[in-house]
């Protein structure tokens, strides 16, 4: 007679019961995760619901999505009120009792208010949606009154916030608190001076790439958790991105070694948000002239060179290209120049260095990708010109990319004919 495959029970589909499911994929028993909530909730970031950083949606997953391909597995939402041990059933608050052969209890815990439970209507603890949902209402509640308020002590007791428990979650949560109120404190006045500050004479070779992200950290942060955030979807989902993320106009090592750190940070924060792991690579935008004669510093740094071909010919040439369009026409009618720079690479200068960027690059990580993008890489004979120095590939933009395509068989061809 055939053995009756055996049923698990698990109560709960936090962390425990969720990595205790996982580990039965694929085993020869049936499976039942019973849990009063249809979604996992990611407890390590209620604090940013709790300061409106996220909104619930952002920290919960639907529990039948993440263990939608575990055929021997079934997801019920299910408030569990007690259990039979002697009768092996656990006994629902709706619906019929649910017989076990192995039952795993992963409940989880509550916070305790050292014997006066009658605290915790004027102090909330943070375990659940509704724990920072609420909290969040009154902490924001709190900077409207105050703001209203014409009393300074009024004012200075409405924004008078006590956090009981100093380990991370505290610690985080007060940061979060302080990160508020220095957002909703800045005048308009002051935004105003800062657009002003930000006014360039010269925005090509200004305050822009790698250089913003230098002053205003929370730019890089921000562009780095669009990527990594579609990139865990996407995971989610059982797809494999494999983002590229690529620091512009890099001139120094120390310039991407500050904007990496950012980037790996949020990368890593985000991952553990939503419990996958993403493969990504770390390179710069080669397009300053020093970028190409320091590239071996840089590429201890870089996963990838990738040559911005359109900012190193302004650069190398000195010329800017919106303003070269009055005198450059005259320099290639008269011979001073083959061609127009921003059209087919100019070997002589950008060309030279990017041999030099190449050579040093590869010194350092001998399997550096590198690449160009920009405008160039349309042009056959760029395209050419960048096989024959050594490059990985060309990216250009999609209506060259045919074009693009069989310049480089070309390049290959011709290098095969005799
Ligand atoms: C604010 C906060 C920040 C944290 N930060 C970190 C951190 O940075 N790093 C870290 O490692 N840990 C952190 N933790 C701790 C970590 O989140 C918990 O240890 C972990 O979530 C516990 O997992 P669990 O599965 O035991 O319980 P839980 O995640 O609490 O899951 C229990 C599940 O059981 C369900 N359940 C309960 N009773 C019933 C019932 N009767 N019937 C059906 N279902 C039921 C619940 O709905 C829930 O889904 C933090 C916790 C909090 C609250």
């Amino acid at each position: 007679m055939a053995e009756k495959t055996p049923e698990v029970v698990i109560i709960g589909g936090g962390f425990g019961g969720l990595y205790a499911a996982k580990a039965f994929d694929r085993a020869p028993v049936n499976l039942t995760l019973l849990d009063r909530r249809n979604f996992h909730l990611f407890q390590p970031l209620l604090y940013q619901v709790a300061t409106g950083g996220l909104s619930p949606a952002n920290i919960s997953a639907p529990l039948r999505d993440i263990l939608k391909r575990q055929s021997n597995t079934r997801v019920l939402l299910a408030e569990v009120t007690s259990i039979d041990v002697g009768g092996k059933r656990v006994l629902l608050r709706e619906g019929e009792p649910i017989p076990y052969d192995f039952l795993i209890v992963a409940a989880g815990a509550r916070h305790h208010y050292f014997g006066r439970p009658d605290w915790e209507p004027f102090a909330p603890g943070l375990k659940t949606i509704e724990d920072a949902t609420e909290i969040r209402r009154r902490v924001l509640l709190a900077f409207e009154r105050a703001e209203r308020a014409t009393d300074p002590k009024i004012r200075e007791a409405e924004l008078t916030f006590v956090i009981v428990g100093a380990g991370p979650t505290g610690v985080e949560m007060a940061g979060a608190i302080s990160e508020l109120a220095h957002i909703m404190d800045v005048p308009v006045e002051v935004l105003r001076d800062k657009v002003n500050v930000l006014q360039e004479f010269n925005p090509m070779l200004g305050h822009r790439g790698c250089r913003l992200g230098i002053s205003f950290p929370e730019i890089t942060e921000m562009q780095a958790q669009a990527i990594f955030e579609a990139a865990c979807e996407l995971r989610r989902d059982g797809k494999n991105p494999f983002p590229e993320v690529m620091i512009p106009l890099v001139g120094s090592r120390p310039e991407l070694h500050e904007q990496k750190q950012i980037v790996e940070r949020v990368a890593l924060a985000t991952q553990k948000a939503y419990g996958v792991k993403v493969r990504y690579l770390i390179g710069t935008m080669i397009e300053l002239p020093r970028a190409c004669m320091v590239a071996d510093e840089i590429a201890e740094e870089a996963e990838f060179f990738s040559f911005g071909t359109n900012d190193l010919t302004q650069t190398c040439l000195g010329l800017s290209r919106d303003d070269a369009g009055k005198f450059l026409p005259s320099y290639v009618l008269n011979g001073i120049l083959p061609e127009d720079p921003f059209v087919s690479i100019d070997r002589d200068g950008v060309g030279a260095l990017m041999k030099i960027a190449i050579k040093k690059g590869r010194k350092t990580r001998k399997t550096l990708e590198i690449g160009i993008c920009g405008e160039h890489g349309g042009d056959p004979k760029s395209v050419v010109y960048c096989h024959q120095i050594g490059l990985d590939y060309v990216s250009c933009s999609p209506y060259r990319v045919a074009i693009a395509r069989l310049a480089a068989a070309q390049a290959v061809l011709g290098e095969r004919s005799p």
